[in-house]
């Protein structure tokens, strides 16, 4: 009985030794595949970010309102400002 244990921890560790192996020997000729080609840098439009004079919040300048020299998220935020700046 303890002949055949031994003989099938020597089969399962040759098993792991044989995997292993062939595993490292495919990687470094496969190339990764699972992962989607990363934008170059240059193909990425930077947008400059600014911040809702409102709440703070940061949005892209093409999306934000523009009043006055100031930014806004929207324009509930841009007619709340006026509105502030108009009881002062
Ligand atoms: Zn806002």
């Amino acid at each position: 009985m303890a002949k055949l244990v031994w003989w099938l921890l020597v089969g399962a560790a040759v098993f792991l030794l044989w995997r292993t192996l062939r595993r490292r020997a495919a990687t470094p000729a496969m190339p990764p595949a699972a992962s989607p080609p990363r934008p170059s840098p240059s193909a990425v439009e930077v947008q400059p970010m600014v911040r809702c004079d409102h709440c703070g919040v940061h949005l892209a300048a093409s999306d934000a309102l523009q009043a006055h020299g100031r930014h806004y998220c929207c324009e509930a935020h841009q007619a709340a400002a006026a509105a502030a700046r108009a009881d002062r």
